[in-house]
């Protein structure tokens, strides 16, 4: 049993963010809101009075790293209001509670209440039971409005434009834990950015859950419309994407895109497997022919486009021969980068109660090749820019090697530089000299 109440004046808040950019977006609207009632953001691993854990439920990993941080922010402060947040309190309310002992446990569309319900937990002598405030899927239907000043750390602001999935791919929980779509009024998007725009955020990085799902007001395919009135804004620099479902390229969204200024050629797109077969178990609603395609037609107009993608292996089902036809599809596409996930089963979900699951010992020799395809393509596509002169965005100092900084191509190639002062936010044009891996080194071109 936990007892205690915070002190007035002495209010400190810690955010652990676990998971996608949306959860990174919805941490800054919860700090947005603690700041405004006089909460003042401590680093995550300081003391605090109160942490927040903006929890992941995408995959196993999700879940435990999530339990990790909840029960670590309990060791940094035994009296400490500590609340868990999000996907995995979702999906997973008295489990939550009872494993990790969260004082708080918090669903999605639940956010902007934090503030008000850490207070009422403050004023109680005791906090032995834990308080849960989680919402039905059936009754997330509005999109959820939290307030956003800024993002710790970083130039780039992420601007979420929609909420929820209704996709149903066979081993996804993300429709349950977030909820039926949700698209956020153009209006509200285009305030937002103007704001941040005013304070110095020069890229815009749209995401949403399923983000090819955003519509406006008209019910009228809403990207199209959104890029249009951010290319008029006076102030934004460069515009990207989260990731992107790849069926909804059309050739005309392409084409706007194409006459776009301030779009950085980076479609982030999310493939899954190259196996015909398994798209077909998941329920994803393209082929790998169609895929194939939609990266011509993207080439086409962006010929150096960098195309990313995420590869699922391991799917339930999943034979030696499929993931082979998936290696091969990835090997034939050349992407620049490929996140690879081993197949976690999701309570709730169909392909969890399928019997022929790959053993863990299978997964892990498939993601090993798999992410040892993703180095040598990603070398592959940086060595194409060794020479080049691009802009670059500056965002930070680059960890454990003073005196330089490192920031982003438009391809999203991260790129070090040594030695020139810059405040983040800052473009510089530098040559790309050399791949490292991870990132490339370059010259400041002056
Ligand atoms: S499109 Fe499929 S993979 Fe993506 S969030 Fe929706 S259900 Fe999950």
């Amino acid at each position: 049993m936990r007892k205690g109440r915070i002190v007035e004046n002495s209010f400190r808040v810690a955010f652990i963010t676990l998971g996608c950019k949306v959860n990174s977006y919805e941490t800054e609207g919860m700090r947005t809101l603690f700041e405004a009632a006089g909460y003042h953001s401590v680093p995550e691993d300081a003391a605090a009075d109160v942490y927040v854990i903006n929890t992941c439920t995408v995959t196993n990993t999700g879940d435990r790293k999530s339990r990790q941080m909840i029960r670590r922010s309990r060791s940094l402060n035994p009296s400490a209001i500590v609340a868990a947040v999000g996907c995995y309190a979702q999906m997973a309310p008295d489990e939550v509670a009872v494993l990790t002992g969260a004082d708080l446990v918090l669903g999605n569309n639940q956010k902007h209440r934090i503030v008000e319900l850490v207070k009422e937990l403050a004023g109680k002598p005791s906090r032995a039971v834990s308080r849960i405030a989680v919402m039905p899927r059936e009754e997330m239907t509005g999109f959820e409005a939290l307030p956003i000043d800024g993002f710790t750390g970083k130039s780039r602001a992420f601007i979420k434009i929609q909420d929820g999935c209704d996709r149903f791919c066979s081993y996804c929980v993300i429709p349950l834990a977030r909820g039926p779509v949700r698209n956020r009024r153009m209006v509200d998007v285009l305030e937002e950015v103007s704001c941040l725009s005013k304070k110095g955020f020069r890229e815009m990085v749209l995401t949403g859950i399923h983000l090819t799902s955003f519509q406006n007001e008209q019910g009228e395919e809403g990207l199209t419309a959104l890029v249009r009135a951010l290319e008029e804004m006076e102030g934004i620099r460069r515009i990207r994407f989260g990731s992107l479902e790849p069926a909804f390229l059309t050739e005309p969204f392409l084409d706007m895109l194409g006459g776009s200024r301030k779009f950085c050629p980076h479609f982030h797109l999310s493939l899954q497997s190259g196996s015909e077969a398994v798209l077909r178990r998941m329920n994803r609603h393209y082929s790998p022919d169609v895929f194939r395609g939609i990266v011509q037609a993207v080439r086409a107009r962006f010929p150096d486009a960098s195309v990313t993608t995420d590869i699922m292996v391991g799917f339930p089902g999943e034979t030696a021969d499929e993931f082979e036809e998936s290696l091969a599809f990835c090997t034939s596409i050349g992407f620049s980068w490929i996140h690879v996930f081993p197949y976690s089963p999701r309570r709730g979900t169909p392909a969890a109660a399928w019997p022929d699951q790959v053993p863990k010992s299978v997964k892990d020799s498939r993601a090993a090749r798999m992410r040892h395809l993703a180095e040598e393509m990603r070398t592959a596509f940086q060595q194409t820019f060794i020479g080049r002169e691009m802009p670059v965005h500056f965002e930070q100092d680059v960890p454990g090697k003073p005196g330089w900084m490192e920031g982003f191509t438009t391809h999203y190639i991260q790129v070090s530089v040594p030695a020139i002062p810059f405040q983040p936010g800052d473009c510089f044009r530098v040559r790309l000299d050399e791949s490292l891996g991870d990132r490339m080194q370059g010259t400041l071109v002056i």
